[in-house]
């Protein structure tokens, strides 16, 4: 048997010895725990978790590429429309907002259009 060698999670150093270690000492371990639990660590998390379920919401409300869905039912199932990853402002001033690349525009009656974007545009 060849003996395994892991990595701390911390700091990288190499560990022999129980499989199941994954700090090679209690300092890499609270170091660890307190990166992990720090408020802009959470933050971070947070605003991740927020924008990977708007995205969810457009895509299942949007099957086939495009569709019409009314602004409350997207809040209902948790839609945060404060939160997108980039805009895009047409000629004519219209905005889409993005959530990575499920977009949508604001229509008039709370109306939402529902669109998808073909590609990363800067
Ligand atoms: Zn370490």
């Amino acid at each position: 048997m060849s003996t395994k060698y892991k990595k701390c999670i911390e700091c990288g150093a190499e560990m022999k010895g129980r499989s199941d270690k994954r700090y090679c000492s209690d300092s890499c371990r609270s170091s660890y725990h307190n990166r992990m639990n720090s408020d802009a660590t959470n933050f971070v998390r947070n605003v991740n978790n927020i924008l990977r379920k708007n995205r969810r919401i457009l895509e299942e409300n949007n099957p086939n590429g495009k569709a019409k869905v009314h602004r409350d039912k997207l809040l209902e199932q948790g839609f945060k429309f404060t939160y997108f990853t980039n805009e895009y402002v047409t000629k004519s001033g219209n905005v889409y907002r993005f959530c990575y690349e499920q977009g949508y525009i604001e229509l008039d009656d709370d109306m939402v259009a529902l669109v998808i974007r073909q590609g990363y545009v800067e």
